[in-house]
């Protein structure tokens, strides 16, 4: 073969960034050429609508992500969402290898009486609204004075940390005008995180935790009978010193004296949500105390809480999204793989020997579930790519219909698809840079879909013009 061998990747989050990356510096006797698409007008997933505004820190990654790309031996068709524009057969017709890297981005599903009542809300739909994601609603109900969030992962601290902060503390971000006035308005007074386990089973990261500590007009309460560390809580801080730090921060806020703040945020433990009350509308939760087992799990007292709070977040970890023409296992939300390769059934991703439909493969969050920070990603990447080498060396791939590299711009082009290349991307970034430097910000995000199209395309082309391409 001695055209390039064609790679789709299917993502342009992270995982699918880390993917490209990885195949393009990896040791291999072949020339590779990838295209990576993306459903949104612009590419970085979850950096872009997960991480908090208020992280500027891991928002940075961004900048990494754009050297990848600014390479230019990657291309990027982004407003092309695969399942709707384009779908599994077409991309196989083009591509030796597919990678699917979609990632999670929707609230695991909690089964609670009350859970669908109004004033119930999932943490990943706030976090759209927070981080502006151009298909969510621009207004937010903030009216709750005392709300509870659910879970104790990191998405529940950024949850929290968002409701209690105040608006002019976020103003410094990127956050657009519409999520300002929104948080400004807010009605609320207490903010309160219930963990179904102990402090030394939180999963909270050390450095997010004691940042908590840090916001201003906020007080930190926490119980100290919520304070119980049992043999298995021992064992995991004296193995983990990640989980040492968490303990040792929350031990310490223990000692705080209430300042008087505007905000509190309350750290409860060893509460399992077991309603969320109301009849028309949030009223309450009610929760039931548990008791460490030995183990670091925990089982029911049979006492019973009723909290009043007028709103629920419930972050209790995102889930997996099956796609369409592809295998989903909906128990773990992942895309059946075996070390990457996608199997056809759920049983098979456990066996070496599974049933592996060629030249698909997964990685990131829909490969393994969405636990880990953005930087394991890098990992899954490594297993998925190094297989797909193997795989083109063993010469199991079959070639595609149409190989080259103008293949795909025909299709899109031919489909009337507005897809938007990697000189838009830079337009938009620019725009929002723009818009920031007005205001001594880094930058103002672009809130919608046609805002951001519009920049993309210079404001040159009528919304219905053809495709942002520098092709
Ligand atoms: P997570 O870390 O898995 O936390 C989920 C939490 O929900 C756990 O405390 C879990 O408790 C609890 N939970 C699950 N089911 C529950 C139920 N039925 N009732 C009550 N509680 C329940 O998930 P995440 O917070 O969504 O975060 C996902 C990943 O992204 C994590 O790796 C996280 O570190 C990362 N992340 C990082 C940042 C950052 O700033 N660095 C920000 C956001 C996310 P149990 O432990 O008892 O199951």
């Amino acid at each position: 073969m001695t055209r390039p061998f064609r790679v789709a990747i299917i993502g342009a989050g992270p995982a699918g960034i880390y993917a490209a990356d990885l195949l393009t510096k990896a040791e291999r006797d072949f020339e590779v050429s990838i295209d990576l698409f993306e459903r949104l007008p612009t590419p970085f997933g979850l950096v872009r609508y997960g991480v908090a505004p208020d992280h500027p820190r891991i928002k940075g990654i961004i900048n990494a992500l754009i050297k990848v790309l600014d390479r230019g031996d990657i291309r990027l068709f982004s407003n092309v969402e695969y399942g709707v524009d384009i779908n599994l057969g077409e991309l196989t017709d083009r591509y030796d290898a597919v990678i699917f890297s979609t990632g999670c981005f929707v609230d695991a599903s909690l089964n609670l009486p009350g859970v669908d009542l109004p004033g119930s809300y999932g943490a990943a739909d706030f976090v759209n609204w927070y981080d502006s994601h151009p298909d969510v609603g621009q207004t937010w109900p903030l009216e709750a004075k005392s709300v509870a969030v659910l879970g104790n992962g990191n998405v529940a601290l950024d949850v929290a940390r968002v409701l209690a902060k105040q608006a002019d503390d976020m103003h410094t971000t990127e956050i657009p005008e519409h999520v300002y006035a929104g948080l400004k308005d807010s009605q609320v007074t207490d903010v309160h995180v219930f963990g179904r386990r102990g402090p030394a089973q939180a999963k909270f990261t050390p450095l997010e935790l004691r940042e908590l500590g840090h916001v201003a007009d906020v007080d930190i309460i926490v119980y100290p009978e919520d304070f119980e560390f049992d043999e298995g809580s021992m064992a995991a801080i004296e193995s983990s010193n990640q989980v040492k730090q968490v303990a040792k921060t929350l031990t310490d806020f223990t000692m705080r004296e209430p300042t008087g703040a505007k905000r509190r945020l309350h750290l409860h433990f060893l509460h399992a949500p077991v309603a969320i009350l109301g009849e028309d509308r949030v009223t309450g939760l009610r929760t039931e105390r548990q008791e460490l087992d030995g183990t670091g799990n925990v089982t029911g007292t049979g006492e019973f809480h009723d909290w009043d709070v007028e709103a629920v977040y419930r972050a209790i970890g995102y889930a997996g999204t099956a796609l369409p023409q592809l295998p989903f296992d909906a128990a773990k939300g992942v895309i059946p793989n075996h070390e990457g390769r996608v199997v056809d059934a759920e049983e098979q991703a456990k066996a070496a020997e599974a049933d592996v439909i060629p030249g698909v493969y997964a990685t990131g969050w829909i490969k393994r579930g969405p636990v880990g920070l953005i930087g394991h990603t890098k990992g899954d990447a490594l297993e998925t790519i190094t297989h797909i080498i193997d795989d083109r060396s063993a010469g199991v791939l079959s070639d595609p219909v149409y190989p080259g590299e103008d293949a795909i711009v025909d299709l899109l082009e031919s489909k009337g698809i507005d897809y938007v290349d990697w000189e838009g991307y830079h337009r938009v970034e620019t725009a929002e840079k723009a818009a920031g430097e007005a205001e001594g910000r880094e930058r103002v995000k672009i809130a919608t879909r046609g805002g951001m199209l519009a920049e993309a395309r210079g404001h040159v082309h009528s919304e219905s013009a053809a495709p942002v391409s520098g092709h």
